[in-house]
C-alpha cells in the first residue's frame, strides 16, 4: 500500500456513535492484518440532535460555533492523548439537504474551527456543482460521503461526475456500506485515470466489527492502483500551533 491507512469515517456518542474515541482507537489498534496509522473522527455537526432548532443564520453560527468547539476540544485532547501512536483527524460530516442554504455562513465557521475535513452526505447533482464552485475556497479538504455515484447522480456519466470532483478537488469516500467495493466496480474503474483523492471510512456506529473489513477494502483500491490517491489531510490544529510557535 502506497498510500496512508487511515480509516476517515467514525463516530462517537457526540453525535450517534456509541464508541469513544479511545475506544475506537484501541479497536484499530488491535486489527489483525493492517497497521492503521491514523483515525478520523466524523460526527454528525451542524445538525445533532442535540441542537436547539435553528432558522436564522445569527443562531446557526452560535449554536453550532459553540457546539463545534466543544467538539474539537474532545478530538484535540484524544489527539495528544494518542500522540505517538495514532493519528488522529478531525473530521465531520454534514447533511447536504439540511445545511445548503448555509453554506456561506458555514465556511466561514470553518475557517476558525480547526476542522481537518468534511464530508457531505445527501448530496444531489445540483449540489455537487454547488459545491464544486466553491470547494477550493475551503480551508479543508471536501469529500461526499458514503455515496453511490450512479444512484445519486443517475443523469449524469460518471465521466463528468469524476471531471467535475477532479477539477473541484472533492474527494470520494469509499465506504464500508460498499463493501466488498467490487460491487461498484464500474466506478473504481473510472478512478485511476483521474486526480480524486478517496478516503477509506467504516462509517463506525455502535457495532466495531465493520473495522475487520479494512484490510480487504485497503487491499481492493489497492488492487486497482488506486493506493496513491489515498487523502492525507493536514491537521489544522498541528499548522496553526507550528505557525504561532
Ligand atoms: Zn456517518
Amino acid at each position: 500500500m502506497t498510500g496512508p491507512i487511515y480509516n476517515l469515517h467514525n463516530h462517537t456518542p457526540f453525535s450517534d456513535g456509541a464508541l469513544t474515541i479511545d475506544e475506537l482507537c484501541e479497536a484499530h489498534l488491535d486489527l489483525d492484518g493492517i497497521d492503521v496509522a491514523g483515525i478520523g473522527i466524523c460526527d454528525h455537526l451542524f445538525a445533532t440532535p442535540t441542537s436547539r432548532e435553528v432558522s436564522n443564520e445569527r443562531d446557526y453560527a452560535r449554536i453550532f460555533g459553540a457546539e463545534a468547539r466543544q467538539y474539537l476540544d474532545e478530538i484535540f485532547a484524544a489527539r495528544r492523548r494518542w500522540e505517538g501512536k495514532l493519528r488522529i483527524f478531525a473530521g465531520c460530516e454534514i447533511n447536504w439537504p439540511l445545511n445548503k442554504q448555509m453554506m456561506p455562513r458555514l465556511r466561514e465557521l470553518f475557517n476558525e474551527l480547526k476542522l481537518d475535513y468534511v464530508l457531505f452526505e445527501f448530496v444531489d447533482w445540483a449540489g455537487l456543482t454547488q459545491l464544486a464552485n466553491q470547494a477550493r475556497r475551503w480551508p479543508c479538504p471536501v469529500g461526499l460521503a458514503h455515496t453511490d455515484v450512479q444512484e445519486a447522480f443517475p443523469n449524469t456519466s460518471l465521466d463528468q461526475v469524476v471531471r467535475t470532483m477532479a477539477n473541484a478537488r472533492i474527494f470520494y469516500e469509499a465506504n464500508w456500506k460498499f463493501h466488498p467495493l467490487d460491487q461498484h466496480a464500474s466506478w473504481f474503474n473510472v478512478l485511476p485515470d483521474h486526480r480524486v483523492r478517496i478516503s477509506v471510512g467504516t462509517d463506525t456506529h455502535d457495532d466495531e466489527r465493520c473495522l475487520k473489513d479494512l484490510p480487504a477494502m485497503f487491499e481492493y483500491l489497492d488492487q486497482r492502483k488506486l493506493g496513491d490517491k489515498l487523502l492525507d489531510p493536514p491537521i489544522r490544529e498541528m499548522e496553526s500551533i507550528a505557525q504561532s510557535a
